[in-house]
Formats: structure tokens, sequence, C-alpha cells
């Protein structure tokens, strides 16, 4: 089992169109931060971005925001999180993120979303990590992107492993249950190439 006290969500910078997003977004922060789980994101104040940062903060836990320098404006860096780490670029933002989390969770969100959601499964596929990755599937949002890997494999692109690289939650309780199931990370990982 893996001990998460810090965990990289990932969603959009929109609300969406359906408002069971914001509402995953309002109860999964309640929980980290009933949890004493730090919340990892990408510094924003908009959309699911600054929902489930203000959830946390609100609920009294703890909130580290990533965010580019030339994202500042168009995002509207948040002003009230614990602790606002402004990076060079995109890649920095993205390792900064990497390497405060335990695990990750990929709320509703646009194609920000699926780069930081793909890239995270990819850096599992390639071993650089063995963290826990969950895609909480709000009302089905998710599906085409799972049906999309199921494709991969159906195609001969990719291993039938690659499935196992994460699991999929149908709501933020849910979450909790797929990490305390989610097996230790493996010892031999290659953090260091990253
Ligand atoms: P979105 O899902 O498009 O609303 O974006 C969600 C988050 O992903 C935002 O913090 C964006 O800054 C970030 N993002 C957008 N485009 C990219 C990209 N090409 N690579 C990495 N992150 C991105």
């Amino acid at each position: 089992m893996v001990d998460i006290r810090s965990l990289c969500v990932l969603c959009g910078s929109r609300d969406g169109a359906d408002p069971a997003c914001p509402e995953a977004a309002v109860e999964l922060g309640r929980l980290m931060a009933e949890r004493g789980i730090r919340l990892v994101y990408g510094g924003g104040s908009i959309g699911l971005m600054g929902i489930i940062a203000d959830t946390v903060i609100k609920a009294g836990g703890e909130v580290v925001g990533v965010i580019p320098d030339f994202l500042i404006r168009y995002e509207i860096g948040h002003k009230r999180l614990t602790d606002l780490m402004v990076t060079d670029s995109m890649h920095d933002r993205k390792r900064r993120m990497f390497e405060m989390a335990d695990a990750f969770v990929v709320l509703p969100g646009g194609l920000g979303t699926l780069d930081e959601t793909f890239e995270i499964i990819t850096w599992k596929q390639l071993r650089l990590h063995d963290s826990p990755i969950v895609i909480l599937d709000v009302n089905g949002y998710w599906e085409p992107l799972t049906e999309l890997i199921h494709a991969t494999v159906a195609g001969g692109f990719a291993d039938p492993g690659v499935v196992d690289l994460f699991s999929v939650a149908r709501t933020p309780a849910e979450v909790f249950q797929s990490l305390a199931a989610a097996p230790a990370p493996k010892e031999e990982v290659l953090t260091s190439h990253l």
C-alpha cells in the first residue's frame, strides 16, 4: 500500500458542461483535506483547478501550485495557496508537479489535462515511476479515453499490460479505495532519469 501524503490532481482550466464535474472537484478536495493530503496542482484559479484548490484551502488543507511564468496571467495564478512555485517552462512545471506527488488523480479536463495524463501514464510505461494513477470518470466523461487506450492494445500498438498502468474510479470516494488498493511502488523505478 502506498502512503499518500501528497496528491497531484490533473484537471481542466474550465468548469466543463456537466455540473457533476465541479461537484466532483469539490468532493475530492474535501476528502483530501479531511485526510490531511496535500494538493499539488497547476496553480491556476480558474475552472476545476481553482475549484479544487479553493476547497482544500477553505477546509484548512495544504495546496501547492506549480505554474509557468507565462501562464500566470491566463490561468490567473491563485493568490491564496500555501505555496505557488513559478517555473520557466511547461516541462519544468510538469517535472516539479511529478516530483512532489505520491500519486496522481485525473479529473475531467481538456487538451492540457490529456497531455499531462498521457505523460504521466507513459512515464509509468517507461518505468520512470511506479506511482498510482487514478482516472476519475465523472458520468463517463473519460470513457473515450479508456476506449482509446484499449484500442491501442487491440490494434497491436501497445502491450495488454498498459491498461493496468492506471485505475478508473467513478466517485471521489472510490479514488481513495483505488489508492488504498494500489501496490507499493517498486524499488527499481528509474526516477533518476527524469
Ligand atoms: P486544460 O485541460 O486544457 O484546461 O488544461 C489543464 C491544465 O493543463 C492547465 O494548467 C494548462 O496550463 C495545462 N496545459 C495546457 N496545455 C498543456 C500542454 N501542452 N502541456 C502541458 N500542460 C498543458
